[in-house]
């Protein structure tokens, strides 16, 4: 969860502003927490709270209504009904959100089933919801170490049918101004950047260097990373600093929860 965040916020000041330099400054003034932030925060207070993962997301979407980057435009509209029903999305909003499912739950098909639940409520396309199952369970096998790093390809192509592009193609990919929305894109580029990383800091600054959707690739590496690499203490301080009281108070009961700290 804290992977999450972090990502999305050093990811943010890319999303919509200037291609990211190689050795960019992790943080600055120009970094925000975004709709990523909000709605990991919501999944981890609906689980937390038994909350519906519904109300929850639009409870805490309505308490921050104009995130930096804004909210997509179907997901507005969804958090402005009155009558609000899932829209048959297939965008990477339900993988970027997911991580406390990976950290929460403690049995592989309880995992998948909140995974699934969690993203329905907007996500209720097969891609939609494969991406955040895909996510949360890569959390739980490296976070119990079920899998070691060098299987995490082979089992997420067994278990999601995700090939993962070379770290090449990654790369290749932002530059042309390709701007990666789906899950189906962004879920293998995360993958792919956690795979190839040295530590939590490295993976992070390859899902950002990747360009496209850089706060969502951020968010989803960074989640990953955490569950395999220790976050360092100066980053996690940091990227908290941007956040205000009522998420910083999730994110502590979720700490504790995890037995983290
Ligand atoms: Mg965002």
């Amino acid at each position: 969860m804290l992977g999450a965040i972090i990502g999305d916020i050093v990811g943010s000041r890319f999303e919509f502003g200037e291609a990211p330099k190689k050795d960019f400054t992790l943080f600055t003034d120009d970094c925000g927490y975004t709709d990523d932030t909000i709605c990991t925060v919501a999944i981890a207070d609906a689980i937390l709270h038994e909350r519906s993962y519904q109300e929850s997301l639009r409870d805490w979407c309505h308490r921050y209504p104009r995130p930096m980057g804004g909210y997509g435009g179907r997901f507005q509209d969804w958090l402005e009904s009155d009558d609000p029903h899932p829209y048959g999305s297939y965008g990477n909003g339900s993988a970027m959100r997911v991580s406390p499912v990976g950290w929460l739950f403690q049995d592989y098909h309880d995992v998948m089933n909140e995974a699934k639940a969690s993203a329905a409520c907007t996500h209720n396309s097969e891609e939609g919801i494969t991406g955040a199952q895909c996510v949360a369970t890569v959390i739980y096998w490296l976070r119990t170490c079920r899998i070691n790093r060098d299987e995490v390809e082979s089992a997420v192509q067994r278990n999601f049918h995700y090939s993962l592009p070379t770290i090449e193609e990654v790369m290749k990919i932002g530059r042309t101004g390709h701007f990666d929305a789906t899950c189906s894109e962004t879920v293998p580029m995360a993958v792919r950047c956690f795979l190839e990383s040295e530590n939590f800091e490295d993976a992070v600054r390859k899902a950002v260097l990747a360009d496209g959707d850089t706060d969502t690739k951020g968010a989803i590496t960074g989640s990953i990373a955490e569950a395999y690499f220790d976050i360092p203490d100066n980053i996690t301080e940091k990227a908290l600093s941007y956040l205000p009281k009522d998420m910083l108070e999730i994110i502590d009961e979720f700490i504790d929860t995890i037995g983290k700290e």
